[in-house]
């Protein structure tokens, strides 16, 4: 059977506890709108009281350490974000591999210790605007894909992958569908070579100025299993209104 769409709200470093309540109506809501699978990804400091707040959605963190723990001053391990009631974290994001150089191998290594820890993980992975140009994209994808998914024997329940263009993100451009299509089409055939057959299971995003009014044509395409939001879910309307899209 078909998965739901998965539709994650990704916070950034946006959020102190006055905007729980945000968190409580996507809870409320997500209780109706039973069509999708609906997942907050708040900052760290926010995640427990995330947890508590909202027992119906999904709850996860933006990023991990590769270690266990350690002398990492500023650090989070992904044993800590699990304790915190974390039960995913979103790995990759082009903010982090631009903001802190993270590489493909830094997001292989921070998946295998949050896979290890008992966390699915969200890879994202994206082309820059200078690459679109370039005629680049496709191959810049399906490399990051490669040399980022870390083993794991059941990908199909663990593994998300989230093609977010780093151009379209926070600018209010997409892509046109086709050219989405197209993505996520390679995507899907790059994961059934590093996954096998259970590659069919991984649900693939699509992130980049989701909002309400372009969500249902985002979702509609084929591969897109999903969304991950920015700016549109730092709003429990907004947000809503594109879980109800799905
Ligand atoms: P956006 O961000 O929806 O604000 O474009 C998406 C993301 O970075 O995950």
């Amino acid at each position: 059977m078909a998965k739901r769409p998965y539709i994650v709200g990704n916070w950034k470093m946006h959020g102190t506890r006055s905007m729980l309540s945000e968190a409580r109506a996507i809870d409320r809501a997500a209780e109706r709108l039973i069509k999708a699978e609906v997942a907050l990804a708040p900052p760290a400091t926010l995640l427990h009281a995330t947890r508590k707040e909202a027992d119906l959605i999904g709850v996860g963190a933006q990023d991990c350490h590769t270690a266990e723990g350690g002398a990492h001053t500023g650090d989070i391990s992904a044993a800590m974000i699990k304790d915190a009631g974390a039960g995913f974290v979103i790995l990759g994001h082009s903010e982090r591999r631009a903001d802190h150089g993270e590489t493909n191998e830094d997001v292989k290594a921070k998946g295998q210790a949050a896979l290890s820890v008992g966390l699915n993980i969200i890879v994202c992975v994206g082309e820059t605007e200078q690459q679109r140009d370039a005629g680049t994209a496709l191959s810049v994808v399906t490399e990051q894909l490669a040399a980022s998914l870390p083993e794991c024997a059941d990908a199909g329940d663990r593994v998300t992958v989230a093609y977010e263009p780093v151009w379209a993100i926070g600018t209010g451009r997409t892509p046109t569908v086709e050219e989405i299509g197209a993505i996520h089409a390679a995507i899907r055939a790059s994961l059934l070579e590093i996954y096998g057959e259970a590659a069919q299971e991984v649900r693939i995003l699509y992130g980049g100025s989701v909002k309400p009014d372009n969500a249902s044509e985002l979702l509609s395409i084929p591969e897109v299993g999903g969304a991950l939001v920015g700016g549109a879910s730092l709003s429990a309307d907004s947000f809503v209104g594109i879980v109800a899209a799905a």
